[in-house]
């Protein structure tokens, strides 16, 4: 089936070995992962029309916006996971881009200021915007989920899935495999919440899938 097919006008799904329900980064992994190392015929089901998860980005005339992902770490670092899991699942074809120095920008009235990369180096840039903030604060703690808390008001960091809590790393249930026989869990929910989690939980899925070890560093 081409991709872009519309699913409902096909009512079998003969030939294929494994069919992935959604095309998020999670389920594209398993896929990529399953067709590579596993020689399977693969069917990438996506109830939006177009691919891609949180991952995704729209355009309106003269702007172009994330629905989620905006930046991904570590894939400039040879070596690391995120650098061989998008090496291994695009063959090598993606190309990225640093975002410089300056990552983020938050403008609050007339003032500006500036996410600068490495948490010392924000931290300083804090303390030079808010002078009075030094040798106040006690902790600093620079994280995805808690800053969603913080911006958004959701509570535990609900926007990036499921929260990050013990519990929720203790739940049996949140594996790839289920009681279901051939029914398999993917993505950040079964990892953690963002577009390497996501992946990672992808490689966790095809490697129980192809009984396989696909995250062990050559
Ligand atoms: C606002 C926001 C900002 C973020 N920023 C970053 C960031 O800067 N960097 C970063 O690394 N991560 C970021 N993340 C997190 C990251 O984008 C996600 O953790 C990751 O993309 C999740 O991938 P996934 O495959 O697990 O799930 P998803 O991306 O949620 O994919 C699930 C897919 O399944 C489809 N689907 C669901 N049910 C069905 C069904 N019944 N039938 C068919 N299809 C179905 C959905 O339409 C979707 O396409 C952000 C997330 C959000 C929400």
């Amino acid at each position: 089936m081409p991709v872009g097919t519309p699913y409902k006008k096909h009512r079998t799904f003969e030939g294929y070995d494994t069919i992935i329900i959604g095309s998020g980064i999670g389920g594209l992994t398993v896929a990529a992962l399953l067709t590579k190392f596993g020689d399977k015929q693969v069917l990438v089901l996506e109830r939006h029309y177009t691919a891609g998860g949180f991952t995704q980005s729209f355009t309106r005339p003269g702007y172009e916006w994330e629905v989620g992902a905006r930046y991904i770490g570590q894939v400039l670092r040879p070596g690391s996971l995120a650098s061989r899991l998008f090496y291994t699942v695009t063959n090598g074809e993606i190309r990225w881009a640093t975002l410089g120095e300056v990552y983020d920008r938050v403008l609050l009235g007339d003032m500006t200021f500036d996410f600068v990369a490495g948490a010392e180096r924000l931290l300083d840039a804090f303390y030079q915007a808010m002078p009075q903030a030094r040798g106040r604060v006690e902790i600093a703690e620079l994280s995805i989920p808690l800053s969603t808390v913080e911006s958004t008001g959701y509570p535990q960091g609900g926007i990036y899935g499921l929260a990050h809590t013990p519990a929720r790393f203790r739940d049996p249930l949140l594996h790839p495999q289920t009681p279901i026989g051939n029914l398999y869990l993917t993505g950040a929910d079964i990892s953690t919440a963002d577009v390497v989690g996501a992946m990672v939980g992808g490689a966790l899925t095809a490697n129980v899938s192809l009984r396989i070890n696909l995250l062990k560093a050559s």
